[in-house]
């Protein structure tokens, strides 16, 4: 008998025809409102708590169409957009911050890649830029050629073109971190903005709103401290980052006697697996687009759609 469970993650939800980046790859608040109501009319809403009871008692069962609604990244869209319609439809949310980018005024990397591409239609062009500075990282580095890059880094993507894929591997994964931090630093500055804690500001939650969605019933859980790939570090880079996402949690007066981790870029592996455990995390959330199946599912790597796969 399986157990189904289905979590949804959402990002961007904005105005995006009425905002300054309207190409961001972001839900509209309309579409996100029209989500609601097929969720409300097809599903049960239920909290974290409901989600680690029913892990708790097998005989307890969950209402009919369980759904769980998380929110990576912890975007200002949070509580401007998403809360006040959770909160007047009585949903639960689950929110993950990334603890650097609240407390440093920090942009990711991955949020600055997503405004470059936004502010420059011309992702062709863009890719040549990035080819063309990596000579003077070559040899530092020990980079490959730019076709040893592109037959590398082939392969197809959901939701993107093939350059908008190629440029997001390089720029988030395939290049060294020193090489794609200063890289998408040059392009953000050029593009987007000079002036980062600025732009951070208006991104994410402020520390008092993330303990004000806490104080009106959402769950509040990790998202690491500097959003890194978390499967990509060692044990001891692991542990810090834990601990120092948890220590953020605290800071902002919530208990981690029940937390929940959610994966930058789902990226997670057995050591991390190990060093949660030992912390007793709860729930783990991965980017695995699949409906989870408490029967079957680790809870500390539960699969998830995309708000994308409901329909809107
Ligand atoms: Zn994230």
């Amino acid at each position: 008998m399986s157990r189904p469970v289905t979590i949804v993650m959402y990002h961007y939800v904005r105005d995006l025809e009425r905002s300054r980046f309207p190409a961001i790859k972001g839900l509209s608040v309309e579409r996100f409102r029209r989500q609601l109501d097929y969720i409300q009319a097809r599903h049960t809403p239920i909290s974290l708590a409901d989600l680690l009871q029913a892990l708790e008692s097998e005989g307890r069962d969950l209402p009919p169409n369980p759904i769980l609604l998380t929110f990576d990244d912890g975007y200002s869209d949070h509580f401007a957009n998403v809360f006040p319609l959770l909160d007047s439809r009585g949903i639960p949310g689950c929110f993950f911050p990334p603890a650097q980018a609240v407390l440093e005024h920090k942009v990711l990397d991955v949020n600055k890649i997503h405004f470059v591409l936004a502010a420059v239609p011309d992702a062709a062009g863009l890719l040549d830029q990035v080819f063309s500075s990596l000579a003077e990282f070559r040899s530092e580095y020990a980079l490959k050629t730019r076709e040893a890059y592109l037959q590398s880094l082939t392969g197809e993507h959901r939701y993107d073109t093939p350059e908008v894929t190629l440029l997001k591997r390089l720029l988030q994964r395939e290049l060294p971190e020193p090489v794609r931090t200063e890289i998408v630093r040059r392009l953000f500055t050029k593009y987007v903005t000079a002036d980062e804690a600025a732009f951070a500001c208006e991104l994410y939650m402020s520390v008092d709103q993330i303990a004000c969605l806490r104080r009106h019933g959402m769950h509040i859980g990790s998202h690491g401290y500097t959003h890194a790939w978390l499967n990509r570090i060692s044990p001891e880079a692991q542990a810090i980052e834990i601990d120092r996402s948890l220590d953020f949690l605290r800071m902002l007066g919530i208990g981690t006697s029940e937390w929940s981790v959610c994966y930058p870029y789902g990226g997670f592996n057995e050591s991390l697996l190990q060093i949660l455990r030992t912390r007793r995390c709860r729930l783990g959330f991965t980017a695995d687009a699949r409906i989870a199946d408490l029967h079957v599912n680790d809870p500390l790597t539960l699969p998830r759609l995309d708000t994308n796969d409901l329909p809107s």
